[in-house]
């Protein structure tokens, strides 16, 4: 259910999902715009987009014995069956009404998040529904890599199924952060677990870190973008990325993963980030 935002809202905003801090400055804040892109019609037509071109290339990726997503993988993956490996937050599940109650209550994450995931409402990213159930028609394993925490596993399995997920593997079909001593928010030790028994085919995340390894995916803004480019061909053929204009490395890696900054800091070092042309 929507609910408007109340003027008591505005004075502390909350910045980002990892900020610590509360916004001082009065008035409009810009999460309050990536929340409200995030639950627009453009963002919904951005995500169904980013699945479409994922179920058009799931056949030719299937059919070709040779394909793999997974740069963990290497070339054992011969006779192994075919799975996908999709991101939680912001890649199938969709946190913009937490985002919301942040906002108008002036907390900030981790404030209400174990709540929020453990109440399991939270909504299919646009697209991903479509995608996973057609991938799970074709005899496709679907995996749910998440760097929520191995205690909030039953809440996201509960919600993904309310939803209509594919979950065939119950909570084998989830591999949380920290469920295992060596899978760590490093996403790679995961990918190596899945490597072992299925071929990934593609990959879906809304963070450079649900692809490549954690150390690659937090550099500075220009390694970032080195990365990127790295991969280029494989964007929108074997990784598909959803746009998270709310949080994620992009806002970190100009700020040194560092958010125990104040606020005036913060806001300096996002505006020094900015590339201008006059
Ligand atoms: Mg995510």
């Amino acid at each position: 259910m929507k609910r408007s935002l109340t003027p008591r809202s505005l004075p502390c905003a909350i910045l980002t999902f990892s900020a610590l801090g509360c916004a001082s400055a009065p008035g409009h804040h810009p999460l309050t715009m990536a929340t409200m892109y995030a639950q627009s019609a453009e963002y919904a037509a951005a995500s169904r987009s980013v699945y479409a071109a994922a179920r058009v290339q799931l056949d030719d990726a299937l059919a070709d014995p040779d394909w793999s997503a997974a740069l963990e993988q290497g070339v054992d993956f011969a006779g192994k069956p075919p799975a996908i490996v999709l991101d939680v937050d912001e890649t199938v599940l969709d946190n913009s009404p937490y985002e919301a109650r942040l906002i108008e209550d002036g907390a900030s994450y981790p404030s209400g998040w174990d709540a929020w995931c453990n109440e399991g409402i939270a909504d299919p990213v646009p697209g991903a529904l479509a995608l996973t159930k057609y991938a799970a028609e074709r005899g496709v394993t679907v995996f749910y890599l998440t760097n929520r925490k191995a205690h909030l596993e039953e809440g996201t399995y509960r919600n993904l199924v309310a939803r209509g997920f594919p979950v065939d593997g119950g909570l084998d079909a989830l591999l949380m952060a920290d469920e295992r001593p060596d899978w760590t928010s490093n996403k790679s030790s995961r990918r190596q677990h899945l490597s072992a028994t299925h071929r990934i085919v593609m990959m879906f995340g809304d963070n450079l870190g649900d692809f490549v390894a954690r150390d690659e995916a937090r550099g500075t803004p220009a390694e970032r973008e080195g990365v990127m480019a790295r991969h280029g061909e494989w964007w929108g053929t074997r990784w598909f990325m959803v746009p998270n204009a709310m949080y994620g490395y992009w806002d970190g890696a100009v700020l040194d993963y560092d958010y125990a900054r104040g606020e005036a800091e913060l806001d300096r070092l996002r505006l020094n980030a900015l590339e201008q042309k006059r």
